[in-house]
């Protein structure tokens, strides 16, 4: 397009979903300029992110090298019984990744000039020719695409389409990430470098290396990151849990320094009843757990015209899936190659986008939904077959094909 103006997209989230889009259009030849909610740069969004060959090959278009700073390759799972006692192992190889090594190379990637942190998004306002961005702090923008990448809370989707509303799931995900070095030897032995799994009545307990507190991924330097799932009725257990060390109340989880003290310690004693000793060990050596509840999010529609959204903000499924990064690339991609193919008309292109994401993403938050439903409590047959050592190992964030 040498020199014809270039057109512009407004991408609201400067997390990895508006990042994976941001920069592919970047690449694509448009004027992008991203809007973040956040005065400061992200960091320590949950820890650890499965990978699946889709989010490679963005990481490719976008000309991202990957060397073994990435992650932790895995060569194996198992399953261990309360005891301790491996009672099951799958081969099954993938690279785990941290969310934040993920954002440094995104962010690292995208002109900073481009990104515009202390943007809340307030209102949309769509005409034939083009849409504006209004925000908190009174600056509009105004640009051919918008893009809605403002996750699980969308003020996007909440403006456009009021009935797509997140759906608790009724259980929450402890997560923490313990230093490989403080684990005693035989723990050490059991798990590294494995992805493990150890089950109890509706709670299901899995783990893996990842990259360590100073990001090295080399041996010796690694964590063990735990992600823990256990039930929390709404409006007893979740509410007690979301209530701060100030007594404040949170929404769907706690900044991790201000959950109480003795909510951990609760944590903490609940794995020595409950789970392999080889668990237990790795959540008293996390040094600061935390929680996220489990929400489900389907939208009946993903674009407006000139607006689309991508990642948490069109679909959330279940983190069983562990797709929730890829189906962010896969969304961006996707939406590149239609706005490439309808040389940039946009309406035309999010159609195509439409089509194809709103099929994938259901399929995602369907999959989600099965292999949560015992967690969720339901006491079927089919239910109870995705509660067993050999369903976990097979089933659990392993890549698959969705439509
Ligand atoms: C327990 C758990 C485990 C998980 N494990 C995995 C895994 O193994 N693999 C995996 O792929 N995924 C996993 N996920 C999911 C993954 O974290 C998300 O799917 C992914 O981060 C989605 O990115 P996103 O950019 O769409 O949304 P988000 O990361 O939620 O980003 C939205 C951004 O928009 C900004 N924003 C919000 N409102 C506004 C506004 N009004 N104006 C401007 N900006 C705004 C926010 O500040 C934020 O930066 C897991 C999730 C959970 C809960």
């Amino acid at each position: 397009m040498a020199g014809a103006i270039s057109p512009r997209a407004l991408v609201i989230g400067g997390s990895l979903g508006g990042l994976f889009a941001a920069n592919l259009l970047l690449r694509g030849g448009w004027d992008v300029h991203l809007f973040e909610h956040s005065r400061e740069d992200l960091v320590g969004r949950g820890a650890g992110i499965i990978t699946h060959p889709e989010l490679f090959a963005c990481l490719a278009r976008l000309g991202i090298a990957i060397d073994g700073s990435f992650g932790v390759d895995i060569p194996e799972r198992i399953a261990l019984d309360r005891s301790g006692r491996i009672i099951g192992s799958l081969a099954v190889k993938q690279c785990l990744t941290t969310w934040g090594r993920l954002y440094e190379l995104l962010r690292a990637a995208f002109p900073g000039d481009r990104y515009h942190l202390g943007h809340t998004l307030q209102r949309v306002d769509a005409g034939t020719g083009g849409v504006a961005a209004t925000f908190a702090n009174g600056v509009t923008a105004r640009g051919e695409l918008l893009i809605g990448a403002d996750g699980i809370r969308s003020a996007v989707r909440a403006q456009l389409l009021n009935s797509a509303r997140p759906h608790y799931a009724g259980y929450v995900a402890w997560r923490g990430l313990a230093d490989e070095c403080t684990l005693t030897p035989s723990t050490h032995a059991d798990l590294f470098p494995k992805f493990a799994f150890s089950l109890a009545e509706r709670e299901q307990m899995l783990g893996y290396p990842v990259a360590g507190f100073t990001r090295s991924t080399r041996a010796g330097e690694r964590c063990y990151n735990f992600v823990w799932y256990r039930p929390a009725d709404e409006h007893r257990a979740l509410t007690a849990l979301c209530t701060d060390v100030n007594g404040r109340q949170h929404d769907m989880s706690v900044p991790p320094p201000l959950i109480r003290p003795e909510i951990v310690e609760a944590v903490r004693r609940a794995a020595d009843d409950l789970l392999a000793p080889q668990f237990s060990e790795v959540v008293r050596r996390a040094p600061q757990p935390f929680f996220q509840a489990i929400f489900d999010l389907e939208s009946s529609q993903i674009t407006f015209g000139r607006i689309a959204l991508l990642g948490d903000a069109a679909f959330v499924a279940r983190p069983h899936c562990g797709m929730g990064v890829t189906k962010a690339a896969g969304d961006a991609m996707v939406l590149d190659d239609a706005l490439r193919a309808a040389d940039n008309d946009v309406p035309a292109a999010l159609l195509k986008y439409e089509s194809a994401r709103q099929r994938f993403g259901s399929a995602v938050v369907a999959h989600g939904r099965h292999l949560g439903s015992y967690l969720e409590g339901q006491d079927t047959g089919e239910a109870h077959q995705h509660h067993t050592a050999e369903a976990v190992m097979r089933e659990i964030a392993v890549t698959r094909e969705f439509v």
